[in-house]
Formats: C-alpha cells, structure tokens, sequence
C-alpha cells in the first residue's frame, strides 16, 4: 500500500502530495531537513532531532507555525499509520512557495512553510560492514565554511557539497568519503561524524571544524564517557587519521560503523578494534530500551 504522508498538517497518501514547482526548496535548495529512525516501533531521539530542525528553521529565518510538540505528535502519528517497525522518517522543510530569491516576499504575505514527513525503509550497509569496515578517500570538495553557511544548520542547500564529495568517493569505489574543511583539518564524512581512537583516547573535530552536530555523535559521546573512556573534541589532521589505531563513523542510518583503511592506509589492524566493538554494541543496546512511542 501507498505509505501516507504528512503535507503541512494534512496526512495523504505519497502520491498525491506533491511539491510547487516553485518551492523555494526546489528551487534554490532554501530549507532544512532532519532525519530519524524507528527501532522496533519507537523513534530514536524524536526529540533531539526534531529540536535540531526547529534550530535549523530559526537560523535560516523560516517561521513555523507549529510547536515542536506538534510536529513529534505528526512524526509519531505517521510512524503508526504507516506501522513502521524498523524504518526511516524524513522531515523536510522549506521556506515555501514563491518564485524569485528575496525572502522578504516570503515575510510580507505571510508565505506559510512547506514541512513535509515522510517514512521509509532504509538502506543500510551489510551487516558484515560492521565486521571488515569500510574504506574511505579523502574527497576534494570542502565542507562548506562558516563564513558562507554554517554545517551545524542542517539546511539542504549545503548538501551539493556532500553530493559532489560522495560522487568523488564513489568514483574510486570508497564507501565513504572524508571531507576537509577549508583550513585542511578534518571535518567529517559525507553524511557522518568520525571519531579516531589513539592509546584508548577516543577523539572527533569540534563543532568549529565544520561539522553537522549528530545526534549520534552526542550519543556515541555519552556512551564513551559514562564507559570511562577518555573523549575530546580535538582539531584533526590527516596524519591523526593515518596513526589512529582505531576509526569509526556515526550516523542515524549507519549508527557506529568501523573504518578500516583511508587514503589507502590501513587504520591500526586493518579491523574493527575493541573500543569501536564496544561502542557498536553499546550504541544498538541504547536503541533497543530507548524510544519514543508517545509524546
Ligand atoms: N554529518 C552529516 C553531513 C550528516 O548528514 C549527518 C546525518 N546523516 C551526520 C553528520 C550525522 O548526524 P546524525 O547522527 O544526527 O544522523
């Protein structure tokens, strides 16, 4: 059956929603999205994500004219109408309708937004990924620099950076590409966080390095901590990349994933290593007893 969606405030079914051919979004990439995922029936993080979104509206000047109770309350709705067990939820949003680029036409009519939930499955890497690891290049496209949009709004427009960087890496058949930010300093990959682990010290770039603040960085941050790890955020080169003895991704639809080679360097062993081992396990733990069902 056609999964419904919620289209500003109105559940339909998939294909009959249908996007203005002059969304702003669409045209010129002026919005924000935030993504989730369902375990067992519960949404991870609802909250967090939905606050990160509400934050990323607020940067970028889009009113919304909802609470954020409102839109979990849409979220978790959708979730059991569409009995989403184990899947994925997309929220996008865009400045809404109207053709020309000055947003001041947007304030003075009013211009409501276009908030758009959807739910899905999701693609995920084979679970052996999580076993050998993947390999990753070190892409020529920058994250975006602060000086014209900041990464830690997760606006769409920015993602043509994270498009252009997934093409270089897929070009070379990598499963992931590594991003720099403009002063050459790791930033993060095309759509996670990293996190390298040298002599039991698990570091990841701050905020300032470019980065999209995950949600499953700050999870997989808690988890390290109240394990006693010790865990900084440290401004990375490549070379602390090349000598960690460990690497790992973050993500809400990889979670904690090992890499195992950069650059055609091989990180530590060449496997995942016992601190991303227990983290992985810790992490899917997590998902398993936490969850939203109802707000
Ligand atoms: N960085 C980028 C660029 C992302 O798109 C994402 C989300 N896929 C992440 C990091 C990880 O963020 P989160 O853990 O909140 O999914």
């Amino acid at each position: 059956m056609d999964p419904w969606v919620n289209f500003n405030g109105e559940v339909i079914p998939s294909e009959k929603a249908h996007v203005h051919i002059y969304d702003h979004g669409f045209l010129y990439g002026d919005g924000a999205f935030d993504t989730c995922r369902v375990y067992g029936g519960r949404v991870f993080k609802l909250r967090e994500h939905i606050d990160r979104l509400f934050r990323s509206a607020h940067a970028l000047f889009i009113p919304l004219p909802y609470t954020q109770q409102e839109v979990e309350h849409a979220v978790l709705d959708l979730v059991k109408r569409n009995s989403v067990q184990d899947g994925y939820i997309r929220i996008t949003l865009t400045r809404g309708v109207g053709l020309g680029l000055d947003p001041k036409q947007f304030q003075d009519d009013n211009v409501p937004p276009t908030l758009v939930i959807s739910t899905d499955e999701l693609a995920l890497y084979p679970e052996e990924a999580y076993e050998t690891g993947l390999e990753m290049v070190t892409v020529s496209t920058r994250v975006t620099s602060p000086e014209s949009l900041d990464t830690r709004i997760k606006s769409l427009g920015h993602y043509l950076a994270n498009i252009q960087a997934k093409l270089e890496a897929n070009r070379v058949g990598a499963g992931e590409g590594l991003m720099l930010n403009t002063q050459g300093y790791v930033s993060e990959a095309t759509g996670d966080n990293i996190f390298l682990v040298r002599e039991g010290r698990i570091v990841t770039p701050p905020p300032a390095a470019g980065i999209l603040e995950g949600i499953t960085r700050a999870t997989v941050m808690h988890l390290a901590k109240t394990r006693e790890y010790q865990m900084d955020e440290v401004m990375l080169t490549l070379v602390d990349v090349y000598w960690a003895d460990e690497c790992f991704l973050t993500g809400t639809a990889a979670e904690v994933i090992p890499v195992v080679r950069v650059d055609g360097r091989t990180i530590g062993d060449g496997k995942s290593g016992p601190v991303t081992k227990d983290l992985i396990q810790a992490f899917r733990e997590l998902t398993r007893t936490e969850g939203v069902v109802e707000c």
